[in-house]
């Protein structure tokens, strides 16, 4: 937990979000502002800003970061094609930082992004 970061406060049910999956690793719960009509984002318990700030050691957590974004999309019937989505600093649009990554599917998607 860090001392004011929103998806710890999500993760800590301190702040109520749709949570969809949860372990002892990895939460993951409803974008409050979605940009697809399935759009869920999939968090790390341990709290790191980014991407960026990632260390050998969450090697694991980061793999089941992908493996649960990869479930989720198929109890979701996304097959045709989904978005996974990790910003990374302020230049490309993060605006909260605590390591999240975004699964946008139900729609069509352009390459390259905006
Ligand atoms: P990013 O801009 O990549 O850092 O993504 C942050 C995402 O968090 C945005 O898509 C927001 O809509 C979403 N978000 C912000 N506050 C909440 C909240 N309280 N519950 C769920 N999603 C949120
Ligand atoms: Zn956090």
């Amino acid at each position: 937990m860090s001392g004011d970061c929103l998806f710890c406060k999500i993760a800590d049910k301190e702040i109520p979000a749709k949570i969809v999956y949860e372990d002892a690793d990895v939460f993951a719960f409803e974008d409050i502002n979605p940009q697809a009509p399935v759009h869920l984002l999939i968090c790390p318990k341990k709290h790191f800003e980014s991407l960026h700030h990632a260390e050998p050691e969450d090697l694991m957590v980061m793999g089941k970061v992908s493996m649960i974004a990869a479930k989720l999309a198929r109890e979701r019937n996304l097959e045709p094609g989904y978005r996974v989505v990790m910003n990374t600093g302020r230049g490309a649009g993060q605006t909260v930082f605590h390591l999240h990554m975004h699964l946008l599917g139900g729609r069509e998607f352009t390459w390259p992004p905006g």
